[in-house]
């Protein structure tokens, strides 16, 4: 079973990371970096929403 080194963000087949020499435990695909997309994504959209009032308000 293909386990997941956190440290390098790499597949590890085996217990132990060759990259980093990190001891796996489980291989969870942790949610965390979808919320960090999501929370970036959200702000991106906020940044450019308020990029445009400014531009509109400039504008008049
Ligand atoms: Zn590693």
């Amino acid at each position: 079973m293909t386990k997941w080194c956190t440290t390098c963000d790499r597949p590890v087949d085996g217990d132990t990371c060759e990259v980093c020499g990190a001891s796996l435990q489980e291989a969870p695909r942790e949610p965390v970096p979808l919320k960090w997309k999501f929370f970036i994504v959200v702000t991106v959209i906020y940044l450019i929403w308020r990029l445009y009032q400014l531009i509109s308000w400039l504008m008049h």
